[in-house]
């Protein structure tokens, strides 16, 4: 481990709790301390020891050009030389909002905020607003930020109340959230079936990325679909991760199945904190000051991160860039695959686009209690191996990992040579 990275991480710990402002970074889950980041170009990240890594982490998602993209950094130049924030409507707000409709034909208004976090968390409160309904269903195994009500995992019957997955959640709000298996859509049925009544909304990851990577089985968001209606409840897709990753139009246009509302982030700030959520207009005039549900932001529509967003956006409308995403991320699977086979080791890789995870467990995986099988201990010492070499996974065997635009074939052919290295000494 690189001595400045050590002796930051240490001063850190007098900082902030576990030396880091968000909990993955403290490398908990895979061993070790995390280099700390002096800067990034394109497919590639620098510590302060000055090592280089190929990274497959892009800021957990939102870096789908690379990083430090030109058009992005002098699209946020130009913005703040015209003031940071006003608190007050601009255009700007308006040109991104444009981009993502003319992406998700499902939203027909939004509302932008700060975070993935409080998009899923206002996206439930307008859901519970209104349909008169308290209760939430969240699939397990999804993440939907930290906020009080989603951070709530499901018992081992699948169908029970919610137990607070957190201190500090009054166990009163968390039985609000009934959980069910990701892919089991006969659990879906009969919750609905015996209450889907008091149910306001199901808010699912259309393809589960923070487990690993679980894609949906063929007919499961349709079954979403159908029995949420019939439920007269609301379906709520949480796309911070996949919208515009997957498909320009994100899960809902590569399935296509609609959802009531939608929940975006990452991407669409282009590394700048922004959210958003939107969907169905009778829904969203439920909003203030349209309608009775209060949900409000300083910064929210901040001019800097609008400007990110839009680069972003502009971007990803060049001719082929799914196309290029999906042939060197499938070059990378093969890359990976071929690396596992040579090395005798049994990793189940999951892909959707340049959305990865490569789980150490016999496959397949497709929910939760599959994901929970594999081997976190292989995954840490792999992952640790494979930083030595110069590439940066996700720090956990349930983190996904994503390819950009700016890596290269050689990048990818580097990377399944170390995995190659690091596999067969595993
Ligand atoms: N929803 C999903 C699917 C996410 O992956 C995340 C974050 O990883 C969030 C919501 C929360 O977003 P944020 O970290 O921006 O609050």
């Amino acid at each position: 481990m690189s001595s400045r990275s050590r002796q930051l991480f240490e001063d850190a710990q007098c900082l902030f709790p576990g030396g880091v402002n968000s909990p993955v970074r403290a490398f908990r889950a895979v061993g070790g301390n995390p280099p700390f980041v002096k800067g990034g170009m394109g497919s590639r990240i620098w510590d302060e020891d000055g090592n280089e890594y190929i990274d497959y982490l892009g800021s957990w998602g939102p870096l789908i050009l690379g990083h430090a993209c030109p058009d992005v950094v002098r699209a946020v130049c130009e913005a703040a030389k015209g003031g940071t924030s006003f608190g007050a409507p601009t255009e700007t707000e308006s040109r991104l909002a444009w981009l993502v409709m003319e992406a998700f034909p499902s939203i027909e208004l939004l509302r932008m905020v700060n975070s993935g976090t409080e998009a899923a968390m206002s996206a439930l409160r307008v859901a519970r607003g209104f349909t008169g309904r308290d209760f939430i269903v969240k699939l397990e195994g999804c993440y939907h930020g930290h906020s009080d009500g989603l951070l709530v995992k499901a018992g081992s019957g699948g169908l029970t109340f919610g137990i607070p997955d957190s201190a500090g959640v009054p166990a009163g709000y968390a039985e609000l959230t009934l959980t069910l298996p990701f892919n089991d859509l006969d659990a879906v049925e009969t919750l609905l079936r015996s209450r889907g009544d008091e149910i306001a909304a199901v808010i699912v990851e259309p393809i589960a990325a923070n487990c690993g990577l679980i894609p949906p089985v063929p007919g499961f968001l349709e079954g979403l679909r159908e029995q949420t209606e019939t439920a007269g409840a609301l379906l709520i897709f949480d796309e911070v991760i996949t919208g515009f990753r997957v498909a320009r139009g994100g899960a809902q246009e590569l399935y296509g199945v609609q959802p009531d509302l939608t929940c975006l982030g990452k991407i669409l700030g282009g590394g700048l904190p922004v959210g958003a959520y939107g969907g169905r207009q009778d829904v969203m005039e439920c909003v203030a000051p349209q309608g009775p549900v209060y949900q409000a932001g300083t910064l929210a529509g901040n001019p800097l991160a609008m400007a990110a967003g839009i680069a972003t956006l502009e971007g990803l409308r060049a001719e082929g860039v799914y196309e290029s995403l999906e042939e060197r991320a499938a070059q990378l699977e093969e890359e990976l695959r071929s690396a596992t086979n040579d090395a005798g080791v049994t990793m189940t890789l999951n892909r959707t686009g340049s959305v990865f995870c490569g789980f150490f467990a016999e496959g397949p995986v497709n929910d939760f209690s599959s994901a929970k099988r594999a081997d976190a201990d292989r995954y840490g010492r792999y992952f640790r191996a494979m930083l030595a070499e110069g590439v940066n996974l996700a720090p956990s065997q349930f983190e996904a990992g994503f390819v950009s635009l700016a890596h290269t074939e050689e990048d990818v052919a580097l990377t399944g040579a170390a995995a190659r290295r690091v596999l067969s000494a595993l």
